[in-house]
């Protein structure tokens, strides 16, 4: 079907779900065409924490996308009451910068054979009797087999083509970018008792800080100024200090198809990022890796290649955001109760520690924490 078409895949977005898609077809001897509307090297709002066991589903190192080694995280309540995990030294945290590890990925792509084309916007994408037409925004249109939609948080394409919730869900976040000497360059904090439905994070790379605000109840946004003259004085820094950036960020919410014939949906384009603790990263990779290898048996002719996609997305992954759903809906209800008898328990930073490097999810703890939340708040 289709096979003279000029692409087997066309990407829509190069940032790390697009990027991970374009790298495994392309090592798979796929014809790719990776586009992505704004220029190479922009940076994103974004935090940049990712568990290193994301190192799993590539063959390149990706330690030159890598800022800063995280060995140990903080949480606080009000600034106070400090929890402190320490990570395993076989599995830190990695914050990255996104500029770097969006081209990095890009780059690999490309060297694995894929096509990437910069300032390439994609405004339209219809099916067609052997596969699909993209148009890009000035009139240029390109034809493909199929393709993947990796057009992050602002998707335009993903809910009217059927792929992930029909009306997506959204966390309000603030971020910014501090230069300053940090103090402790192997410690990720999170701040819980300033953000109301939400919480605040600081996280060291290289030459200053990566700090923001994300709120994952409702769709207001936090105080995040009122917040900010709290938690960026402690850090021993001014409270003005940084741009602020706002954004939405798409969030899991519930079980979708992310696949229909010849098209998936990957990243946060496929709402898979965290209700909890807004991690994204992880499952952009995964979604990525995993499209790829359904995509290339599709392909081949495995007519249940692409349902079988969105089946492996939902117990590798979608299983363990119901659970993390569940959890924020309760914690950031009655936050102060939830670090008490979550954060706070002798035994939760060796957990949290197991969640945050994607050894355990949030299924193996959810129903302890909600009965404990539940049962005990008085
Ligand atoms: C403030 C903030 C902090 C965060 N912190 C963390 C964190 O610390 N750890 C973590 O794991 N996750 C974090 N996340 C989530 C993480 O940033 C996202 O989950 C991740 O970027 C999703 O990757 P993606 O490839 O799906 O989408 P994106 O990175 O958004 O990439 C989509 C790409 O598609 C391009 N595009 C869009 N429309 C078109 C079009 N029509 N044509 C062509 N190209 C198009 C865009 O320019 C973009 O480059 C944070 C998010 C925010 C907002």
């Amino acid at each position: 079907m289709g096979a003279s078409l000029p692409y087997d895949v066309a990407i829509v977005g190069a940032g790390p779900a697009g990027g991970a898609a374009a790298f495994h077809l392309a090592r798979l001897g796929r014809r790719v065409l990776l586009l992505e509307r704004e220029p190479a090297g922009r940076s994103k709002p974004c935090g940049g924490g990712m568990a290193a066991s994301v190192q799993r589903w590539f063959p390149f190192d990706l330690t030159p996308a890598v800022d800063q080694v995280i060995r140990q995280v903080r949480f606080t309540w009000c600034l106070e009451d400090p929890v402190t995990a320490e990570l395993p030294g076989d599995s830190p945290f990695w914050i990255v910068r996104r500029s770097v590890l969006d081209a990095f990925l890009a780059q690999q792509a490309e060297a694995a054979g894929a096509e990437r084309r910069f300032g390439a916007s994609v405004g339209a994408i219809e099916r067609r009797d052997q596969g699909w037409q993209l148009a890009l925004e000035g009139g240029e249109r390109l034809e493909a087999r199929a393709v993947v939609v990796a057009d992050g948080s602002g998707s335009r394409f993903a809910a009217p083509l059927g792929l992930g919730p029909a009306r997506p869900r959204f966390a309000a976040t603030v971020s910014l970018e501090v230069e300053a000497a940090v103090a402790e360059p192997d410690t990720a904090r999170f701040e819980f008792g300033l953000v109301h439905h939400g919480f605040c994070w600081s996280f060291p790379r290289r030459g200053g800080y990566s700090i923001g605000v994300g709120t994952f109840i409702g769709r207001q946004e936090a105080d995040s100024e009122a917040v900010l003259a709290s938690l960026l004085p402690a850090l021993g820094l001014p409270a003005d200090a940084g741009e602020r950036r706002h954004g939405a960020l798409r969030v899991w919410d519930g079980h979708h198809p992310l696949h229909a014939e010849g098209i998936v949906a990957v990243g946060d384009a496929a709402s898979l990022c965290d209700p909890f603790l807004a991690e994204g990263l992880r499952p952009s990779l995964l979604s990525g890796t995993e499209a790829a290898s359904a995509l290339d048996r599709w392909l081949d002719g495995e007519r249940d290649a692409l349902a079988h996609y969105t089946a492996r997305m939902r117990t590798e992954w979608g299983d363990s955001m119901a659970w993390g759903k569940r959890i924020a809906q309760v914690f950031y209800r009655v936050p102060r109760v939830g670090y008490q008898l979550g954060v706070k328990r002798p035994t939760a930073p060796q957990r949290i520690a197991q969640i945050l490097s994607g050894e355990m999810g949030y299924g193996d703890i959810a129903q302890r924490v909600i009965k404990r939340l539940l049962f005990q708040r008085g």
